[in-house]
């Protein structure tokens, strides 16, 4: 049985509701006995100190917290960002871009994240690069990809896949969110590596009935983006309830840890095989292309560029297994 993790992101920085919403999950995760590790960003943690929330970032402490991008969907993105640009000259930039939030997550809550999350879907192999500057071991939901779903480090950082998710239009219907929860229990069963990660959602879109990010998408940047319609409290109580029996039933079959305490598991790296590192440059770079094509970014992005970056790169993969006991 896999070692789990389990992943929500909380960034909606826009919508009122969305703090309260960030908070009942962060209890939800208390009272079910599991720690989770939350992806926040810079900006989402700049508004909840601005709104005078202590509670909400309170919720959050004993959960495992990474630093999930400064401001997530705001043009420029990661991809965005680096799209274009040397190497070299990347690596200012992300160190930038990622410092800025990295200070906001520490002023919020006076610690360093423990892991870096993508936002949405965009990735420049630069972040590499920063998070380590940042001293920030590991990137979750990694582009970077090797054979059956492995933790890998590239480039000197940890690069941990998301492997299942459960979507929030799952937890507001009873019906699926069963179907769904039993599918991914089952399949979790069933993995032989050593560790997993399982996305969740996110707490905002349980509230809501259209992600927050929407008014950005297709590269525009509104000065008074749009709010967006909330669910019914019925459906949103729904989605805590079924988003809670899943947590238990996950709970009495799986070790669960944060991100955190996975990195202290005793990982041992070694160089991957020449089938390992073709799997890596064709499913990294189709990973890649994909990200381009996240509604979010500005029309016809160009991934090539980042493409060639990441591949540049390959002589510093390794594959990431737990030494067995
Ligand atoms: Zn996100």
């Amino acid at each position: 049985m896999p070692i789990v993790s389990v992943f929500m992101d909380v960034e909606d920085p826009l919508n009122p509701l969305a703090d309260d919403a960030a908070m009942d999950v962060a209890r939800l995760f208390g009272n079910a006995g599991v720690r989770g590790s939350f992806c926040l960003t810079g900006e989402k943690c700049r508004t909840l100190q601005s709104r005078g929330r202590r509670d909400v970032l309170e919720a959050f402490e004993g959960h495992c917290l990474g630093i999930h991008t400064d401001t997530h969907s705001y043009h420029p993105t990661t991809m965005e960002l680096l799209a274009d640009c040397s190497y070299a000259e990347g690596c200012r930039l992300a160190l930038d871009a990622e410092r800025k939030g990295v200070e906001a997550f520490e002023r919020a809550f006076g610690a360093r994240p423990s892991f870096w999350g993508g936002a949405g879907n965009t990735w420049s192999p630069e972040i590499t690069f920063a998070i380590r500057e940042l001293g920030i071991p590991a990137y979750s939901y990694a582009l970077t990809s090797v054979p059956n779903h492995a933790v890998h480090r590239f480039n000197g950082a940890i690069g941990l896949p998301q492997t299942f998710s459960i979507s929030e239009v799952d937890w507001s219907d009873d019906q699926r969110a069963l179907i769904r929860s039993a599918g991914v229990l089952d399949a979790l069963a069933k993995v032989e590596t050593g560790w997993i990660g399982v996305f969740i959602g996110h707490p905002t879109k349980l509230r809501y009935t259209q992600f927050w990010d929407f008014p950005f998408a297709g590269g525009r940047q509104p000065m008074h983006p749009e709010l967006a319609e909330p669910h019914p409290l019925e459906i949103y109580e729904r989605s805590l309830h079924n988003l809670s029996a899943f947590l238990g039933l996950l709970e009495r079959s799986f070790a669960i840890l944060g991100v955190d305490e996975v990195l202290e598991l005793p990982w041992h790296f070694r160089p991957p095989t020449v089938v390992e590192k073709e799997f890596f440059a064709e499913t990294t770079s189709r990973n890649l292309r994909g990200a381009a094509r996240w509604p979010i970014h500005r029309p016809a992005l160009d991934p090539e560029n980042i493409v060639r970056k990441t591949v540049d790169l390959i002589d510093s993969l390794e594959i990431a297994e737990l030494s067995q006991s």
